[in-house]
């Protein structure tokens, strides 16, 4: 099948480049392929390993990976992954599916591989909704302009940044899904990240949303739409591995900057993902119907916050994408250059909480890294 020849290609890839770091075993269960942790920490020198209750961490000097068999949950720096596929357990050791390796753990951990990703000139921020379309609302306002303040403010961050900035709208107007993207579409070097609020009884907390890679299901956490069920690839799955860096770096660098839940990196089909041809995010900042979130949300400092955290994860995702290691393979870079590269989520590693995290109380997802 094209997917299996897919994994085997993408691994083989990695193998080969790194043909004295380690082997990928592929096991095939469940009709997938799947490699076990004990493989993910040889391949990618996480020197301690440990499995205990069917929870591996994985640890090195400066990145941290934490699982538990069946469940879905994948910690990379403390920072929540929803895997494509369930990690399985087997009576020795807990396995990941090949399509989450090369779709979340290859590209988050080494995203200055990524093929294809360059400089970002042009950021284009899509506040949500406008107009008659209000999007979400609670007592003291609507989504679309809480979503247009927060893209103001990330726009007066990243010009001092001196990235280009362009809107979608910036003012309270309409615009259809295909003109967002078509809008997007016509900057090169560009990055889109598309600002949403959920709105939902009893949720709370900050989620992030990637294109679904082909042949995977979404997994968005309040999916009503019917392309729940559609995995045909779209013209965004271009550039999976740039979606999924840029969703982290993003995600990761709100996390850090607020005190809010961490809700997870999630895949999904939403429309302005699918057609678009650079790398996109689409970030829902929190709850309107949380009492306390809500609140918060309707202060022009947290914002300001918000937005000013996601030009910073823009910055991370550009200097990651863009960081050189001295060149060779992989294991080369590893002994002659111990840093040899950035992790978008470093911001969060878990044995160095960010000096940034305001004085509230930290995200429980963000300490849950240890
Ligand atoms: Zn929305």
């Amino acid at each position: 099948m094209r997917l299996a020849q897919c994994f085997v290609a993408l691994l083989s890839t990695f193998f080969c480049v790194s043909a004295n770091a380690s082997d990928w075993s592929i096991l095939h269960l469940q009709g997938r392929d799947y490699v076990t942790f004990s493989n993910v920490a040889q391949f990618y020198q996480f020197p301690d390993y440990a499995r205990v209750n069917r929870t591996v961490s994985l640890r090195n000097e400066r990145r941290a990976i934490r699982a538990q068999a069946g469940t879905s949950d994948l910690y990379i720096n403390g920072v929540r992954f929803f895997t494509d596929f369930p990690l399985l357990g087997s009576a020795d050791d807990d396995l990941i599916s090949a399509m989450d390796i090369s779709k979340i753990i290859e590209p988050v951990l080494r995203p200055h591989r990524i093929h294809g990703a360059h400089n970002v000139e042009t950021v284009v921020l899509d506040p949500g909704h406008g107009g008659m379309d209000g999007g979400a609302t609670n007592q003291w306002g609507s989504e679309k302009a809480f979503a247009l303040d927060v893209a103001l403010a990330a726009r007066e961050e990243l010009l001092r940044q001196g990235f280009k900035v362009e809107m979608t709208r910036l003012s309270d107007k309409a615009v259809s899904l295909e003109n967002r993207v078509a809008f997007a579409n016509s900057f090169a070097d560009a990055v889109f990240v598309s600002i949403h609020f959920n709105s939902s009884s009893g949720g709370a907390g900050i989620e992030s949303y990637s294109l679904a890679p082909a042949d995977v299901a979404s997994n968005a956490s309040d999916e009503t739409h019917p392309s729940v069920t559609d995995t045909q690839w779209a013209a965004g799955n271009a550039q999976d591995p740039q979606n999924i860096a840029v969703t982290a770096a993003v995600h990761a660098s709100v996390l850090s900057r607020v005190a809010a839940f961490d809700r997870g990196i999630r895949h999904a089909r939403f429309h302005v993902l699918r057609g678009i041809r650079v790398p996109a995010v689409l970030l829902e900042a929190g709850f309107l119907s949380d009492p306390a979130e809500g609140q918060r949300i309707a202060t022009a400092q947290y914002r300001q916050q918000l937005g000013v955290a996601i030009a910073q994860g823009i910055q991370n995702y550009n200097a990651a994408v863009n960081f050189k290691s001295n060149g060779g393979s992989f294991a080369v870079a590893k002994t002659t250059l111990p840093p040899h590269d950035r992790s978008i989520t470093e911001p969060l590693a878990p044995d160095a909480p960010s000096a940034q995290l305001s004085s509230e109380e930290p995200s429980v997802s963000v300490s849950a890294g240890d």
